[in-house]
């Protein structure tokens, strides 16, 4: 009974890859010295797991970027934009595909997207007419060599061919990146026929197969398999899926000549019955029992009973055991937390344990000795279940007086908008922005002192409201319409709730890697939320304690604050998601109590929860758009609600979108030349809509006359007087001086706008 893992977290215990990489990208350092700290990460990552009992290390989930970025550097598939010429892609070429030329005008990055329903972002092949595809990287022999070297046993692991075909994007119009598929799968023949010599197992991953397929796609994995096995040679192909049931795919998987296949039993316990009762003899099949998306123990008791049931149909030697899916998406070792509460600690297992969890359970499924460990096992999770920490009886009152009711507003949204109009006297194409301002390095020293003690709450407060006063003051200057108040005292939109709401904690060093260099540091929900007390009442407050102008409250969204934070497991996440909703609802009484006439609250990843599968997106939108109601609708008809989403495809989504029943919201929609618009148009979206006029991406400055334009485009599609004028989203990673002179065009265009639209 080998135990594997699909992948381990890169970054390093102190994000060591993150920093080498970007002292590499300033010139601080070079190649030979990132590659060098590669090396160590690597050989490090393998002995850790190794040293948890890991049997099959993985070789290949490392990378300098992304994994996808690999695939596309292994086969050749460089976009011609980066004028690539040689045999080989180069660091420079690659951090180019990956970055474009940062800064510095010219190329483009190619561009980024999210995996699947996880915060980590991936590389999009780009597929064209024409193209041709060849071996071009030595990056996964030579960490296969490293391994060897190191005296383990490496199994190479790689996207499949399906899964980099499926998940990338044809660029020229109309063209089938499908038909790229044979020379695709003849550069993994001669990658594979080399590492079959060298290894017992090569890991494909096909996590599309979570997905919905074309029955023309499906029809093409066994062909291609049988191509892919014969090139390993004496090596088993191990086909991974994750994130979501494949027991839609079965029939093709269990088809394939393949040594085994992945399945991820913590999304979906309930295929192990299908692939264990029809795997193929001479098939192993690895279950995937530690949860590799979460920060909890495995509960070793159910999973036992899922490695039982398997070890009796197939046989303990046909039987392998992993974490669901890589733990890429897993915080390093939780041994460094020690300013946890140590009974919820009790309760954790990041990538590090989550390898020694393995290894207990194939003890103890093979009859050795570790009683010792299933009773702390056991014990932890009998202290969690039974914890007043987790439950809160007031919570669990509460979510029971919900009514239906509480999600719905007093009026429909014709009747409201009159008397939020006679309420806040706004001009025609009402001018706006999304929340945050510039963080300047002053804002970020401010909270980080404070954060240390080092500044005193009074101290802080003061500093706060200065950087406040300033913001007002640039708003009143320009001249926009409604005003924010900056939100300088927030280090991150879902942190900066999460710390003052009961039921979450936060890791010192939890990172996990979201794109490229980049690490984010999830809150952890453990218990019943509830909001203690106002969490930005006394800001909002102040800010409007210094114009006659509205201000809008900022909150984030039940969805957002669910979506990026890990979630208990131990209650279904709409749970969660309605107790939060109450909290939020509390926060937007009590802003409308205190005067706020207009609250935005932002729900930016309303569309990266949904489900893989189609057939499973009503039942989390359902839920989705009820939380969002609930917190939003606790207020009088003439308090007018906003909310704002970014960076993501609306068209499918957008009759619950408009479900949500904001009266405001504000959507990115400048890239795209508004193009994003047209679904609110066709779809006849009843409320007001702000579509972003500019990409806050760049310190570029739009000028006026283009973002005219924009505007014209947008009256095409919804009448002016359900506009609003306003960014894209956020400030916060801008500099002053450009974000003034945006915002001064940006008000000039929304005059002349109303001059040609009035
Ligand atoms: N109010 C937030 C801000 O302006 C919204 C950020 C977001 O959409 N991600 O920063
Ligand atoms: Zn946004």
């Amino acid at each position: 009974m080998l135990t594997h893992t699909l992948g381990f977290p890169r970054m390093g215990i102190d994000r060591e890859l993150k920093k080498i990489t970007e002292a590499y990208w300033k010139g601080e350092k070079n190649g030979q010295e990132l590659h060098e700290q590669a090396r160590q990460l690597r050989t490090r990552h393998w002995k850790i797991q190794f040293e948890q009992g890991v049997d099959l290390l993985p070789v290949g989930d490392f990378s300098h970027y992304d994994h996808m970025l690999d695939t596309v550097a292994l086969l050749g598939a460089v976009p011609a934009r980066y004028e690539w010429r040689s045999e080989k892609v180069d660091d420079s070429t690659y951090f180019r595909m990956a970055r474009g030329d940062a800064g510095r005008g010219g190329v483009t990055a190619m561009e980024m997207t999210k995996w699947f329903d996880t915060n980590y972002h991936y590389i999009v092949p780009e597929f064209f007419e024409g193209q041709t595809f060849a071996l071009s990287s030595d990056k996964i022999f030579r960490e296969v060599d490293e391994a060897l070297a190191a005296g383990y046993a490496p199994k190479p692991v790689l996207p499949g061919p399906f899964t980099f075909l499926g998940l990338g994007k044809s660029v020229t119009p109309g063209f089938d990146r499908w038909t790229h598929l044979n020379a695709v799968v003849e550069v993994y023949e001669k990658v594979l026929s080399r590492l079959g010599t060298q290894c017992s197992w090569i890991q494909l991953d096909e996590p599309v197969l979570a997905l919905d397929l074309d029955a023309a796609v499906l029809d093409r994995f066994r062909p291609v398999y049988e191509r892919l096995a014969k090139a390993a040679g004496s090596a088993g192909i191990l086909v991974a899926t994750y994130f979501g049931s494949v027991d839609h795919h079965a029939d093709t998987l269990l088809s394939l000549p393949v040594g085994g296949v992945h399945i991820d039993l913590v999304r979906a316990p309930g295929q192990l019955d299908t692939f264990a009762t029809k795997l193929p003899d001479g098939m192993a099949l690895s279950l995937g029992l530690v949860d590799g998306r979460n920060v909890w123990k495995v509960d070793m008791e159910a999973a036992l009973k899922l490695v039982d049931h398997a070890v009796l149909l197939l046989g303990a030697d046909r039987v392998m055991l992993a974490p669901s899916c890589s733990l890429l998406h897993t915080p390093v070792d939780l041994d460094v937390e020690t300013g946890l509460d140590p009974r919820v600690r009790e309760w954790m297992a990041f990538a590090v344990q989550k390898c020694a969890e393995l290894d207990i359970l194939r003890k103890a499924a093979l009859g050795q000795d570790v009683q010792d460990k299933l009773a702390a096992n056991r014990a932890a999770w009998d202290a969690r279940r039974s914890s007043p920490l987790t439950s809160d009886v007031d919570v669990s009152k509460r979510m029971e007086a919900v009514t239906d009711s509480m999600a719905r507003r007093v009026s429909p949204y014709e009747k409201r908008i009159v008397s939020q109009r006679e309420r806040l006297g706004l001009p025609l194409l009402p001018t706006t922005t999304i929340g945050s301002f510039p963080q300047t390095p002053e804002i970020r020293r401010t909270r980080l002192a404070f954060r240390k003690g080092e500044l005193d709450k009074p101290s802080y407060t003061q500093a706060m409201q200065g950087f406040i006063a300033e913001c007002i003051e640039e708003q009143e200057q320009l001249g926009l319409d409604v005003l924010v108040h900056g939100e300088a005292e927030r280090n991150d939109m879902v942190e900066y709730f999460g710390e003052q709401l009961d039921g979450f904690c936060f890791t010192a060093n939890g990172w996990v890697q979201s794109y490229g260099s980049r690490c984010v540091k999830p809150p952890v929900i453990f218990g019943d939320v509830s909001r203690p007390g106002p969490m930005t009442v006394e800001w909002i407050r102040y800010a409007r304690s210094l114009t006659e102008k509205p201000v809008k409250g900022m909150l984030t969204g039940p969805v957002t604050i669910l979506q990026w934070s890990f979630v208990r497991d131990d209650q279904p996440r709409s749970e969660t998601c309605r107790q939060i909703a109450l909290a939020v609802r509390d926060e937007v009484v009590d802003l409308e109590a205190d005067g706020v006439a207009v609250i935005q609250i932002d729900e930016p990843a309303l569309r990266e929860g949904l489900p893989l599968r189609r057939d499973d997106w009503k039942e989390y939108l359902d839920w989705a758009v009820e939380c969002f109601r609930l917190s939003s609708s606790g207020v009088r008809d003439n308090t007018q609600i906003h909310t704002h989403m970014c960076y993501a495809e609306f068209n499918d989504i957008i009759e619950w979108i408009a479900a949500m029943d904001a009266d405001v919201i504000s959507i990115e929609a400048s890239r795209s030349n508004m193009e994003l618009l047209e679904a609110f148009g066709s779809f006849h979206y009843p409320a007001e809509v702000g579509p972003g006029v500019y990409d806050i991406h760049s310190p570029r400055v739009p000028p006026v006359q283009e973002m005219v334009d924009l505007l014209k485009r947008a009256s095409g599609v919804l009448p002016a007087d359900r506009l609003w004028v306003n960014p894209d989203c956020g400030l916060k990673t801008r500099g002053w001086p450009e974000t003034v002179e945006a915002l001064a065009n940006m008000v000039e265009a929304a005059a002349r706008a109303r001059e040609i639209l009035g």
